[in-house]
């Protein structure tokens, strides 16, 4: 498989790039993306000899049709990282919780969020593709909580790679701040910083444009990557679990093969959207993907309305702060997709020169073949995380924004699969709180819902409040690069 720009060529870059290279230098033309220049199909022979795969299986199945240039042996290592997810058997469980309402929990791997799905084999991959290149590189991450600590997890004493992470010192869960604090592998620097997720994204994207840096970096022999889902490395491995999501439902009996289901995604940057809408493009019987936002409801009205409108809108701080988002980097892979590199780069050009765009009436009906949306607030979350706790399931606040979409948004009675995209207890004052207890900090709110309802608090959460604080540094935003260039 070979790779394409979303917003065209330069003539600076190659127009066509392959998988590694897409992996190692994700930024494309014109400050695009790479995007596959033509998907593998996934017809019912496929999906019907794979119902009763294991994951592992299925995953390589799916490389194999998407025709990388990865060794096999460098895959089927990375891919052995599901190994360590909570059932080596099953590492994405489907929950009954409704007649038509299935939850795919896509959080049993090390840090309880869904980014460990894709950043555990994807950062083997990168890895063992910079050691067999002989090439160093800086891996830089800022973080509102989830990839920090997934990005540590997957690079941590990987060789010709190092990480330096930022997060907003305050702005993270306890759980998420002590994930990231006590990481002691010696190829990874965790930097706080006073300001808020803008300040630390801001700064690192100053890094990353920053001809001075990128020579200092050169002199010590070290290149800048990035590990976020503009990295289509990531998203390849966000299209498997809706397939394999899917045929739990056929082997299960919920469904026939070829009945169309539902796919409710609690949405930020639109990589595990995106993932779902190539799974429907491949085949996979879909009949919409509802997209499901907290009260930065931007995707919201983008798919209601064809309005992408920046300007309008402030970023609001909630109880799901991993989709406290308005630039949706994803977004971009869909709109070349539906309309093409012209279009696509017109429109982003607009976006960055007004802070908008808009899509023609035609352009927003095309786009709503495939997606819906609506979003919820911070109290609608809290009454849906009472009410299914009630019936005996506990589910975090970002979970708890798709089920509005599965009750307003489905035209037909088709079985639905929603995503779990973290465990409660990385989120647990707010789960805390919606269960009628107040908790400040999240060890009291752990083991009150813990005892409360019955429900455990895995190891490597709890032991986080026993590990040794490695990472003490919190600077101002003025000191961030002199601090990575120390650690380099
Ligand atoms: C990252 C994240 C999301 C958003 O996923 P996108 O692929 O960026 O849309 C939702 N929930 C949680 C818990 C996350 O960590």
């Amino acid at each position: 498989m070979t790779f394409n720009e979303t917003r065209g060529n330069d003539g600076t870059k190659p127009a066509e790039v392959t998988f590694s290279q897409a992996i190692l230098s994700p930024s494309a033309s014109f400050g695009g993306l790479y995007v596959p220049k033509k998907l593998p199909e996934l017809d019912f022979e496929f999906l019907k000899a794979h119902c009763e795969s294991h994951y592992k299986d299925l995953c390589k199945a799916l490389f194999e049709k998407f025709d990388v240039d990865i060794d096999q042996t460098d895959l089927y290592a990375a891919l052995d990282r599901y190994d360590a997810y909570d059932d080596p058997n099953d590492p994405v469980p489907l929950n009954k919780v409704e007649e038509d309402a299935f939850v795919s929990e896509l959080w049993h791997g090390p840090t309880r969020a869904f980014k460990d799905m894709a950043l555990q084999p994807f950062g083997y991959i990168l890895s063992k593709l910079a050691e067999k290149r002989g090439e160093n590189y800086l891996i830089m991450a800022a973080t509102s909580g989830d990839t920090g600590p997934a990005t540590l997890e997957t690079f941590k004493n990987a060789s010709n790679v190092k990480v330096a992470c930022l997060y907003p010192d305050g702005g993270t869960s306890d759980v998420q701040r002590l994930q990231m604090v006590t990481e002691a592998a010696t190829n990874e620097k965790v930097i706080g910083i006073h300001g808020n997720f803008d300040d630390a994204q801001t700064a690192l994207k100053n890094l990353l444009a920053s001809d001075s840096f990128k020579e200092k970096l050169q002199a010590s022999q070290t290149q800048l990557s990035a590990a976020n889902s503009v990295n289509f490395g990531r998203i390849i491995f966000q299209i498997i679990y809706h397939v394999y999501s899917y045929l739990q439902l056929v082997k299960r009996g919920e469904i026939d093969m070829g009945e169309a289901v539902y796919l409710v995604v609690p949405s930020g940057n639109f990589g595990n959207a995106l993932g779902g809408y190539y799974a429907k493009k491949m085949g996979l019987p879909v009949e919409k993907i509802l997209i499901a936002s907290n009260v930065n409801n931007i995707l919201t009205d983008l798919i209601t309305k064809g309005e992408y409108d920046l300007t309008t809108k402030s970023l609001i701080q909630t109880t799901s702060p991993a989709m406290d988002i308005l630039k949706s980097s994803n977004v971009e892979r869909i709109l070349f997709d539906k309309f093409g590199a012209d279009r696509t780069k017109a429109l982003m050009d607009e976006l960055n020169q007004t802070g908008k765009y808009q899509l023609s009436s035609e352009e927003l009906e095309i786009l709503r073949e495939d997606f819906d949306a609506t979003f919820s607030s911070d109290e609608e979350g809290k009454e849906v995380i009472a009410e299914y706790a009630k019936k005996g399931y506990i589910m975090d606040p970002h979970t708890a924004t798709c089920f509005k979409a599965y009750k307003n948004l489905r035209k037909k009675s088709l079985k639905t699969i929603i995503y779990s995209t973290a465990e409660w207890t990385k989120f647990s004052p707010t789960v805390c709180e919606a269960l009628g207890h107040k908790a400040e900090r999240d060890l009291d709110a752990l083991q009150w819902v813990s005892e409360q309802f019955n429900v455990p608090v895995p190891a490597v959460i709890a032991e986080l409040f026993e590990k040794p604080i490695v990472h003490q540094t919190v600077v101002d935003k003025e000191k961030i690069e002199e601090e990575i260039l120390k650690f380099i």
